[in-house]
């Protein structure tokens, strides 16, 4: 069967604007470049595959049902632009915050790689052709850890590069493959490396 490489999409600060904790339609907003960098992954024949951490499930802030709705309103956002997701996935837990099941250790909070091999298993994706796109060390380590490259956008640059995080975010993690200046700069950075 045939295998299909992918971009691998931190949602929060990468692809929509980071608000902390998004729990309303009103506040999701795509950053403006977005619908086409994910039109070009689209028409690349890379499967464009979003995977973020939803701890805010874990701790009480909202319900899984808001975060699958934010989802079908970003999915619609796109879609009016020619773009769309081909699939979602999010990690509703903590390892220390919350109650109940939600608190937990897990495999697919990143920078575990657990969101990324469920989609390669559940998407047939090669791996091995496939990238990741974030804004957190912790996005970089994730796809490190799956074994593939990664870029980082904005906010979370590296040491050196802006003052946005600190340098001890980025003790013991992974290192991105390339910075870009913005998604779609990443992107199409990606499209270059997989087919020079
Ligand atoms: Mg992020
Ligand atoms: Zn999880």
């Amino acid at each position: 069967m045939k295998k299909y490489p992918a971009v691998f999409l931190d949602r929060d600060g990468t692809l929509i604007e980071e608000v902390g904790y998004l729990d309303r339609l009103d506040r999701l907003k795509l950053f403006p470049d977005s619908a086409r960098a994910v039109r070009l992954i689209n028409m690349s024949g890379m499967k464009a595959v979003v995977a973020t951490n939803q701890s805010g499930i874990a701790r009480g802030y909202f319900t899984e049902a808001v975060v699958e709705m934010l989802h079908v309103h970003l999915q619609k956002l796109l879609l009016a632009q020619g773009a769309q997701i081909d699939r979602f996935y999010y990690c509703p837990h903590h390892p220390t915050e919350g109650l109940g099941l939600y608190r937990k250790v897990c495999p697919c909070r990143k920078p575990e790689p657990g969101m990324l091999r469920q989609a390669a298993e559940e998407m047939n994706l090669d791996l091995s052709r496939s990238y990741l796109i974030g804004d957190m060390p912790t996005d970089i380590e994730a796809a490190s850890r799956a074994g593939i490259k990664s870029v980082l956008v904005r906010g979370g640059c590296l040491p050196g590069h802006t003052p946005d995080l600190p340098h001890e975010e980025w003790e013991g993690r992974a290192w991105p493959d390339r910075i870009a200046a913005s998604l779609l700069d990443a992107v199409r950075w990606i499209i270059q490396d997989l087919e020079p």
